[in-house]
């Protein structure tokens, strides 16, 4: 029986990792769960799954849900009861399913406590890459993809040598607006902006993807992940999202990865690796899809990717300037205060504003990315 805990279990990826635990109950237990401000659903989730903790991120509702928990719930709240629930004793892997780079110490905390990490949480990987993955390596703690990209990339080089890599391909299906020009993205609407072509996702990620910032995350979770130089990262657009991702090895031969566009895959086999089980999702018939479609990535149309690129290879303080200002902007486009192109603004003179320094440890990460916050919400 694997211990779960959720962080973040009422989001996109929290609810799916709930179904695939709750088509294998004789193999999962969840042990805990943490939302925002959801309480109802958490509530109804703790019901379910009688998670032996669970928090919420005040104490009000915290107090709401405490009524209405089964008896042997406890319910904390805060950053304080997220890091208490990620580092629980009991669980065996820890979902990191929370969006934003808010969720790095719980993060931490989990890796310090020992706890394989399910990591869909990109922004954390992002603003501290090299003290997320340190910490695993001194832990002994496997940091296991979710991201469908990474997912994928991580199944073809099961067995592999890094030496044997010779490039890394993310794909991208393009986001929303991917047949637009630059000029037909004036004054596009929040709605429009949601509406994503082949998968259904938090609004985060989602105008993430329309401004391409989500390969951007990805590319430097990538770099994170695999150990590999940027060089060794490319990316093309794949409208179709079949192939989640391919490796080219040294003898030039690829290795790809297939399925049709559901989350659930990546998450489940990061809850069963090194096995895999039968799942209640759908067969992909390369006969029904008959084509797939690629063609290169258009750096000019989307500076944003080609701004974390920069980021990534700058290191230090940047990436985490690039994560946190694009958060600030995304809500304020969220909220209608700012137009979908002024996201763009917003994270590049953010950006251009900072000087990189080197970024050791939690307090001189929490200090440039409050800077950067600061700084995006009024530019
Ligand atoms: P979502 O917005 O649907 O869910 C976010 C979760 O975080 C919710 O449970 C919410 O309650 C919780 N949360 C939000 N603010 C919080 C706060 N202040 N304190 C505590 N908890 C808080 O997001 P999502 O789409 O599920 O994405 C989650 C993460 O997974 C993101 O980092 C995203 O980039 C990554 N990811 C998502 C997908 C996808 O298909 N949705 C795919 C790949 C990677
Ligand atoms: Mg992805």
């Amino acid at each position: 029986m694997k211990k779960i805990s959720i962080l973040g279990s009422t989001g996109s990826i929290g609810t799916q990792t709930l179904d695939i635990v709750a088509h294998a109950p004789e193999l999962f237990k969840v042990v805990g769960l943490t939302a925002g401000s959801n309480v109802d659903l958490l509530i109804e989730q703790a019901r379910q799954f009688k998670p032996a903790i669970v928090c919420l991120g005040t104490k009000e509702l915290a107090d709401a849900a405490r009524l209405h928990v089964p008896p042997g719930t406890r319910v904390v709240y805060g950053e304080e009861g997220l890091i208490e629930t990620a580092s629980q004793a009991d669980a065996d892997i820890v979902v990191t399913a929370i969006v934003g780079s808010r969720g790095l110490p719980a993060t931490l905390a989990a890796i310090n406590a020992g706890k394989t990490i399910g990591l869909a949480n990109k922004e954390t990987l992002v603003t501290a890459g090299h003290i997320v993955m340190e910490r695993a390596k001194q832990r002994g703690v496997a940091i296991l993809p979710i991201d469908s990209e990474h997912s994928a990339i991580f199944q073809c080089l099961n067995g592999e040598k890094r030496e044997s890599i010779k490039q890394i391909t993310l794909t991208a299906s393009g986001g929303s607006f991917r047949d637009r020009t630059r000029e037909q993205l004036e004054g596009v609407s929040v709605n429009e902006a949601l509406n994503h072509p082949n998968w259904s996702m938090g609004a985060k990620i989602t105008i993430d993807s329309a401004t391409m910032v989500n390969k951007g995350l990805e590319v430097i979770e990538a770099k994170w992940l695999f150990d590999v130089t940027y060089d060794q990262i490319d990316v093309i657009i794949h409208p179709e999202s079949i192939i989640h991702s391919y490796v080219e090895f040294s003898d030039h031969s690829m290795i790809a990865q297939m399925g049709l566009p559901d989350m659930r895959v990546p998450i489940q086999y990061a809850l069963t690796y090194p096995d895999r089980m039968a799942t209640p999702t759908n067969r992909l018939s390369l006969v029904e899809v008959g084509k797939l479609h690629f063609r290169e990535m258009d750096f000019v149309r989307f500076p944003l990717l080609r701004l974390a690129f920069d980021c990534g290879r700058l290191g230090g303080s940047a990436p985490a300037v690039f994560n946190a200002a694009n958060e600030v902007a995304v809500s304020r486009f969220l909220s209608g205060e700012i137009n979908f192109l002024d996201i763009e603004r917003v994270v590049e003179s953010a950006v251009s504003r900072h000087d990189v320094t080197e970024i050791n440890d939690l307090q001189a990460i929490a200090e440039v990315d409050g800077w950067a916050r600061r700084f995006a919400a009024t530019v």
